[in-house]
């Protein structure tokens, strides 16, 4: 099974189904504004003739209105009942209602709508309409432009636009929760923990989703349970013809065939007791027996049964006491399974396995590293999967069903400690295994 990893935050955020929808969002957002926008700034622009036409003939009611020729005094009760300024330049005399009018000829550089003979545009933060009469000239200047106002009101718009897009995601997210649950369910299930189930209390397709996974999760859970139970019934029914059989061995002459039937009776026994005392670890009733016990007497004494086997096993650099609460018998089976994989494994003309240790905070680690064949990466998460082996043909050189790691990883999880396992294919492998210093109430 392959997983893409996003590890850039880049990358992650894109990644995420709420930010594509997020950005779904903003972009019909503005595909809808500017539509909107789009509309009215047409039907604007078709009644904009209209408009200036109105304005040519409010200025001239204001030309007439300041009579002929212009009163100075009518322009300046004007100026003050509409908050314009006027400015006025004829053959006779100039004048202006305000000192800030400046003269014709500068406003009409700054034009910037022209409909007949008026002239309308923006100098200095003020609109202006330019007025021609005959010889005389008039400009009429509306107060100042409220920028800081426009800019309140675009501010405020754009807050008021962030809570309704907030509000949204909030809304999405609320809505594909579920798929945040599911996702830590697969998770889960594929890390092994069949027992997760997700919360289903949703009436949509997506609780109904979650409905149909934790029923999946439980007909699987079933499955394997059978599954096991079958296992473990036929090895207890296996146990006593093999002793049957054992025992009538003894009744045969010593010869090569029974010297192979018994080594295939040996075998076939370790198999049943490892399957046997994996399913007892793991059972409510399975404690284990832990008291203080020195580390490095175990590894000695486990390793002295080995000595003979090439390549040969190289105790370096132990201290000479460590003491752990362990369960002895167990923590010997996990050694011995480690060691012997060890041997196995590796050319009997290589290094010699080399047994290290190291203390870590809340760990004693052993680190057992061999310089034999390796484990190809893509095996390496199946390794502790029960009757699993890289090499699927069973030879006689290296026995076994695939069961020691699974053993050793029930007994390590039982001490709550843990196995890992590192491996360069054709360079050996290393496997660390962590004892924790002290002792855990449920152990
Ligand atoms: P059993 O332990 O039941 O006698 P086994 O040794 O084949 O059989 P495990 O100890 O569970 O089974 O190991 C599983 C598989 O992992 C092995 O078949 C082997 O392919 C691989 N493996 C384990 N340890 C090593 C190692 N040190 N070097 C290379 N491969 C290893
Ligand atoms: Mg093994």
């Amino acid at each position: 099974m392959s997983r893409i990893v996003q590890s850039h935050w880049l990358g992650k955020l894109f990644g995420s189904i709420f930010t594509r929808l997020l950005l779904v969002l903003i972009l019909t957002g503005l595909c809808i504004n500017m539509l909107v926008g789009g509309f009215f700034r047409h039907f604007y622009a078709s009644q904009k003739a209209l408009f200036q036409t109105n304005l040519t003939q409010y200025a001239s009611y204001l030309v007439q209105d300041l009579g002929s020729p212009p009163n100075f005094e009518r322009a300046q009760a004007l100026s003050a009942e509409l908050a314009i300024g006027i400015g006025y330049e004829g053959l006779e005399s100039t004048w202006t209602t305000s000192e800030e009018i400046v003269s014709i000829d500068t406003y009409r550089k700054h034009v910037w709508r022209r409909h007949k003979a008026n002239l309308v545009g923006e100098y200095h933060d003020h609109y202006f309409l330019l007025f021609n009469q005959g010889p005389d000239q008039f400009v009429f200047v509306i107060d100042e432009i409220d920028d800081t106002r426009q800019t309140l009101f675009v501010l405020g718009l754009l807050v008021l636009l962030t809570v309704v897009l907030g509000i949204a995601y909030w809304a999405i997210r609320r809505i594909l929760h579920p798929i945040r649950w599911l996702n830590e369910g697969v998770q889960q299930i594929s890390q092994g923990n069949l027992n997760h189930e997700v919360p289903a209390r949703r009436v949509d397709e997506l609780g109904d989703l979650a409905r149909a996974f934790n029923a999946m999760t439980a007909r699987i859970r079933h499955m394997l349970r059978s599954k096991e139970q079958l296992l473990l019934d036929v090895s207890h029914e296996l146990r006593s013809p093999l002793t049957r059989v054992k025992v009538a061995l003894e009744f045969m002459s010593k010869n090569k065939i029974r010297q192979n039937i018994h080594e295939d009776i040996s075998e076939m026994e370790t198999m049943i007791g490892e399957i046997l005392e994996n399913a007892r670890l793991r059972s409510e009733h399975g404690h284990l027996e832990v008291q203080p016990v020195n580390l490095m007497d175990l590894i000695k004494q486990e390793t002295e049964g080995l000595t003979c086997q090439a390549p040969g096993i190289d105790l370096q650099w132990l201290p000479q006491e460590v003491m752990l609460p362990l369960d002895t018998d167990r923590v010997c089976i996990v050694l011995k399974n480690i060691l012997s994989n060890a041997l196995k494994y590796s050319d009997a003309e290589k290094r010699s396995v080399k047994v290290t240790y190291e203390s870590q905070n809340e760990f004693a680690v052993l680190h057992i590293r061999d310089f034999g064949a390796g484990i190809p990466p893509e095996e390496l998460p199946y390794i502790f999967e029960p009757f699993y082996r890289v090499d699927k043909s069973r030879s006689k050189d290296t026995g076994g069903y695939g069961l020691g790691l699974n053993l050793c990883k029930t007994i390590m999880d039982a001490h709550h400690g843990k196995i890992e396992v590192e491996s360069t294919l054709g360079e050996g492998t290393q496997v660390s295994l962590f004892f924790p210093k002290v002792l855990t109430a449920s152990q």
